[in-house]
């Protein structure tokens, strides 16, 4: 398929939608459905497959097991829910062993078990091609409190968590060397962000409970792209600063145009980056200080409808590309 995958939502989003609990459909990180008086519903999938997201010279079975459920909650956290539930259908290379599969459940388990997530069903197919592993979370989320892309707006600040670009980074070494290397210590820091990605749950429940307006995303394609959804979304131009993004030590070593490109264009990072309320960032950062996570303020939105992305260096503007991962091209 030629398509890019943006397009093809774009002609299969359904014109109207039928059902009254429903609150928001496609276009987000998840679906949202109304719950109970207190609670909405949140609702995703995503699909790994062998060969586009994973190698076995990349990750063990255990590492794929663990990474297709944690893909799924970090757009929970970008919705600012409670991970509740999840249901894996699986598809199987018929040169399978039963233990290699019962791993890559055990990996899932193993994170499910953090959020006293439940398996609560799922479906079991062979194939002739490569093992795809498709996995569905459900979540909740109090209501009113759920976090859109769509909330932007001028003069917020614009943050992002922790580090970017340290899973494009370390997937090359894995390229390069293999996942058995006897690799140094930030080397392995950097595979590790790759390999076991943490969702970002925690933050995002603090982004979602505090009161502030925010418009939140999850970094899967590259905070380019990342933020090009939340800028179309909401209708503004946003303008991030070089100096400001935020890097693994390992990554300040190797040249800025490679960890720029991995930080940008990369993706798979899985952390939360979105806009705030000025007045409010500080609060917000404190508050994650205090569970680990490091807010960063890395740029601000600076003109309404108008959707764009720029990035601020020492002595130009220039527009960043929405060109992250996409899968078809
Ligand atoms: P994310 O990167 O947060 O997982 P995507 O970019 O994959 O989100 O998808 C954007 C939106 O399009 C989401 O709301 C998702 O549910 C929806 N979507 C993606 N692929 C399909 C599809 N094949 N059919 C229906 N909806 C889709
Ligand atoms: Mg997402």
């Amino acid at each position: 398929m030629k398509q890019d995958e943006f397009s093809l939502i774009q002609h299969i989003s359904p014109k109207e939608y039928h059902q009254p609990g429903l609150i928001c459909g496609i276009g987000d990180d998840a679906a949202l459905v109304k719950e109970n008086e207190k609670y909405d519903e949140v609702i995703c999938v995503d699909t790994l497959v062998e060969g586009v997201h994973f190698l076995k010279e990349t990750m063990s079975y255990k590492q794929v097991g663990y990474k297709s459920l944690a893909v799924n909650l970090s757009d929970l956290a970008a919705m600012g829910a409670i991970p509740a539930y999840y249901l894996v259908s699986i598809a199987i290379p018929l040169h399978y062993e039963e233990r290699e599969v019962q791993e890559i459940y055990k990996g899932m388990h193993a994170l499910a078990l953090n959020y006293k997530m439940d398996l609560i069903g799922g479906d079991t197919v062979s194939t002739k091609g490569p093992l795809v592993i498709t996995v569905t979370v459900i979540g909740y989320v109090e209501k009113e409190r759920h976090l859109l892309r769509s909330k932007a707006k001028v003069g917020d600040t614009v943050f992002v968590t922790n580090v970017v670009g340290s899973s494009a980074c370390g997937l090359q070494l894995l390229l390069k060397y293999g996942r058995n290397y006897p690799y140094k210590k930030n080397e392995q820091e950097v595979i590790k962000s790759h390999q076991r990605p943490i969702p970002q749950i925690k933050a995002g429940r603090i982004l979602a409970k505090s009161n502030a307006r925010i418009a939140l995303n999850d970094v899967s394609d590259g905070i380019a792209s990342e933020l090009h959804e939340i800028s179309e979304a909401s209708q503004v131009t946003i303008m991030i600063n070089d100096s400001l993004i935020p890097y693994h030590p390992y990554l300040m070593e190797c040249k800025k145009e490679e960890r720029e490109k991995w930080a940008f264009f990369g993706g798979e990072d899985f952390q939360l980056i979105g806009t705030v309320e000025k007045e409010a960032f500080q609060t917000l950062k404190k508050k994650c200080q205090q569970i680990g996570v490091a807010l960063h303020s890395i740029g601000i939105v600076i003109k309404k409808q108008q959707s764009n992305v720029l990035l601020k260096r020492e002595e130009t503007i220039e527009r960043l590309d929405k060109k992250g991962y996409n899968h078809f091209v």
